[in-house]
């Protein structure tokens, strides 16, 4: 078989390049382990994705938005960081940025359900699913790409969407950074007696870091993050140990809550590939960074690294150039590079503060919030940076 592209992994960074690709007169295909009943009926995983203006915007111009039901987009209107046992809250609203809106919390499962529903009608695009790539080969002129069951794919440009533990990375010899926080998070949907109005919160107390996002009025996103070891004990709660717990740490503010979802926990490590390209090849989504959801930026990343290496690919395709040629890759690399590094160095910076409960980053922790609130110019410019504002 031959193709112009090929995709290895159909997650949500995968398929929005696929989708992105369908104006481009080429043809590409998709490898994915999974079967197709799997990315057409994805299960529930309990992340509620956090999407930025910009990703919102990437995923109307793929005609992606409009496939997820409306009453599954949940605006949030304001976020507050509480830091320990103080009720001191740094506060973010939509005054600071043009859209009436800091973002959305759309469940993961929706968004892939939606971009392959829109891939598998696309005529440039083919999706080959239930197998895995075992190999990729770079040869001058084009690079081949080997199935598990021994089939050989030659493509002008393969890009891999295989996670943040790519083994297609691994197989191309770059090498990634790798940072294990030594933390679960776990995630679950609850509801509760009183509205949150939209409101955001993340605390950070000490020995646990809590996140609550707005779903429906009287539901919300709960994402808690423990040391590895704390995390087995919670998991192994009762539902209604669960929910007192979550309570607890809340402090009841939004009355009682009751756990409507399983619970779905997630080690957490971060990924910076050394590389995002070589000859014929690049990475993108989880496989390039792969971030802690702390900052909710890991997708809006991996959408914004797709766009841009299809729009130089179409650009590079446009005017008869190879479209696996280094130069295009390069300006992808290093365009990727500029936007997530200060994202990628920013959160784990913050996670490092954050989770360190002795006596001096307490104060630096509650001097960072009260210095947020009382600097406008730079509360603004984190919340422009932090929604991809148009502003
Ligand atoms: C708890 C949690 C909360 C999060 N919250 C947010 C948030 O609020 N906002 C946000 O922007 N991001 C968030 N993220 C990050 C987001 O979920 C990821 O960035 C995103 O899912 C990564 O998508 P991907 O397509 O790059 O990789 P993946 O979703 O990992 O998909 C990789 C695909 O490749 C396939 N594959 C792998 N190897 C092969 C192979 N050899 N052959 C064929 N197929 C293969 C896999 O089966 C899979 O389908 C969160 C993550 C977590 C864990």
């Amino acid at each position: 078989m031959q193709k112009d592209i090929v995709i290895i992994g159909a997650g949500p960074a995968g398929l929005s390049f696929a989708n992105s690709l369908a104006d481009s007169g080429l043809e590409v295909l998709v490898v994915e382990r999974l079967s197709s009943a799997e990315l057409a009926e994805p299960a529930y995983d309990g992340r509620d994705i956090a999407l930025t203006h910009f990703s919102q915007r990437l995923m109307q111009e793929m005609g992606v938005w409009s496939l997820i039901p409306e009453a599954e987009v949940f605006p949030i209107k304001e976020a507050k960081v509480m830091d320990g046992d103080s009720p001191y809250t740094l506060q973010f609203d939509s005054e600071d940025i043009t859209e009436n809106f800091l973002g959305f919390n759309v469940s993961n499962h929706l968004i892939r359900k939606a971009a392959y529903e829109k891939v598998i009608s696309l005529d440039n695009v083919e999706l080959l699913t239930d197998t895995s790539v075992t190999g990729v080969q770079v040869n001058t002129g084009s690079a081949t790409v080997t199935l598990a069951d021994g089939q050989n794919i030659e493509a002008r440009l393969v890009v891999a969407a295989d996670s943040r533990f790519s083994a297609t990375r691994r197989k191309m010899g770059i090498a990634a950074n790798m940072h294990d926080f030594g933390r679960v998070c776990i995630v679950s949907r609850m509801e509760h007696e009183r509205e949150h109005h939209g409101v955001a919160h993340e605390c950070f107390l000490y020995g646990e870091t809590l996140a609550v996002l707005p779903l429906s009025s009287y539901e919300s996103s709960i994402v808690i993050t423990v040391s590895s070891s704390k995390a087995e004990r919670i998991m192994a709660m009762s539902a209604d140990e669960f929910n007192q717990h979550v309570e607890n740490q809340y402090r009841s503010q939004l009355g009682k809550m009751t756990l409507s979802s399983k619970r779905h926990p997630y080690p957490l490590v971060a990924v910076w590939a050394n590389g995002f390209v070589a000859e014929r090849f690049a990475l993108i989504g989880d496989a390039a960074v792969g971030m802690h959801p702390v900052t909710a930026h890991g997708f809006n990343l991996g959408l914004r690294s797709q766009h841009t290496l299809a729009r130089l690919i179409k650009e590079a395709s446009l005017v008869g150039e190879d479209i696996g040629n280094l130069t295009t890759l390069k300006a992808y690399e290093s365009n990727h590079r500029k936007v997530a590094k200060p994202i990628y160095l920013g959160t784990n910076a913050i996670v490092k503060l954050f989770t360190n409960d002795m006596p001096l980053h307490r104060l630096a922790r509650k001097a960072l919030l009260r210095f947020g609130n009382n600097f406008p110019p730079i509360r603004r410019k984190i919340t422009q940076q932090l929604t991809e504002s148009n502003s």
